[in-house]
């Protein structure tokens, strides 16, 4: 139930493909982006220009990948999928965008572990679709430059506080994904039990939908061991008793929290009285990059919650002394 797609087998993306919206009307959701891209595709679609190079941001498993083919779609285009680590040299960077049609999307995954080398290259394609190749080698080795086909990068960040400042300047659209109301998650469940031809009740699709951590690719994965769950110890159908039996089996959290997340709270409560503690000093204690505690746990545990920012670091609220069954240190007499 890892929301991260790095740590997905196989048969997951699959699943995650067959579930995955492929037009503005099928996407759930983040109404805000969806408006203004609408906007920019249709205005694009008229003048029969690409698309502004568009910068998608925020935690895994809220829809960026899906973004990125539903624009491509809406724009009539093709789609190439890469992702900034797999992009070794600037050649291999050259090779995908010589192959570019006119308004076709180049989508760049973890676009923040581009090398700055190839980061560099990227600027003059982005900005004037233009690059410089070397022909020949030895003394002959030269470089030309050559036009490309007008194209639009579609990059996805987990990260951007990771991103450079040129990086960001290029992208003339910029988005930052929300996490999902239990209701948007409950409705994308019931869009893919319909697909999946799994019967669901709605009391069902909310008990899955508030336990997903803000996350369609949560809720979709959780939908699909539930539905293993109906399939050998219930009728099929999946009913609210069938959720909340597998639910408990699975060890899903009440609130949908991950094993990072618990950490996190729990760390903050045993080891420094509940905050506030900096992100640093936490970082080092829960083993996990401050960037990332930054950018993937905390929003969701300060949207729900459970921790609040101050000026002096992080601070965990009551809610969380009562998710952990843990006694607040005033209330305990001393
Ligand atoms: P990562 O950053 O880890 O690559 P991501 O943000 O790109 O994640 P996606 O791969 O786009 O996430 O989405 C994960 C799954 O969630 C997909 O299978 C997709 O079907 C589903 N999904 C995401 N957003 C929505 C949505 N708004 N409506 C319906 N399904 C969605």
């Amino acid at each position: 139930l890892n929301p991260d797609s790095a740590n997905q087998n196989q048969e997951e993306v699959e699943f995650e493909r067959a579930l995955r919206p492929i037009s503005f009307d099928d996407f759930a959701g983040q109404s805000h982006v969806l408006e203004n891209l609408q906007i920019f595709v249709k205005a694009a679609n008229l003048r029969g220009e690409a698309l502004d190079h568009t910068l998608f941001h925020g935690p895994p498993g809220l829809g960026k990948t899906t973004l990125a083919y539903i624009l491509a779609n809406e724009l009539d285009a093709n789609i190439k999928i890469t992702s900034g680590p797999v992009i070794d040299k600037p050649g291999d960077l050259a090779g995908l965008l010589t192959n570019l049609e006119p308004r076709d999307v180049l989508f760049i995954d973890e676009i923040h572990r581009l090398s700055s080398v190839v980061e560099e290259y990227l600027y003059s394609a982005m900005e004037d679709y233009k690059i410089d190749i070397m022909i020949e080698s030895g003394p002959n080795a030269r470089s030309v430059e050559i036009n490309l086909n007008p194209f639009t990068l579609i990059g996805a960040t987990t990260r951007s506080g990771l991103l450079t400042s040129p990086m960001r300047a290029r992208f003339g659209i910029s988005n930052r994904l929300e996490y999902y109301t239990t209701e948007l998650l409950s409705d994308i469940i019931l869009r893919s039990a319909y697909i999946l031809g799994v019967k669901i009740s709605q009391e069902a699709a909310i008990e899955i939908a508030s336990r997903s951590r803000g996350t369609p690719r949560i809720a979709n994965a959780l939908l699909r061991r539930v539905r293993d769950f109906a399939q050998i110890k219930g009728n099929g159908k999946i009913d609210i008793e069938i959720s909340k039996y597998s639910l408990k089996a699975l060890n899903v959290d009440d609130h949908g929290l991950d094993d990072m997340d618990n950490k996190i709270l729990n760390t903050i409560i045993n080891k420094f009285k509940g905050g506030p503690v900096g992100l640093n000093t936490l970082s080092t204690a829960v083993g996990e990059n401050a960037e990332t505690i930054e950018e993937v746990y905390e929003p969701f545990l300060i949207q729900k919650g459970f921790i609040h920012r101050t000026p002096r670091g992080r601070e965990v609220t009551e809610l969380a002394y009562k998710h952990l069954n843990k006694i607040k240190p005033s209330e305990q007499g001393g």
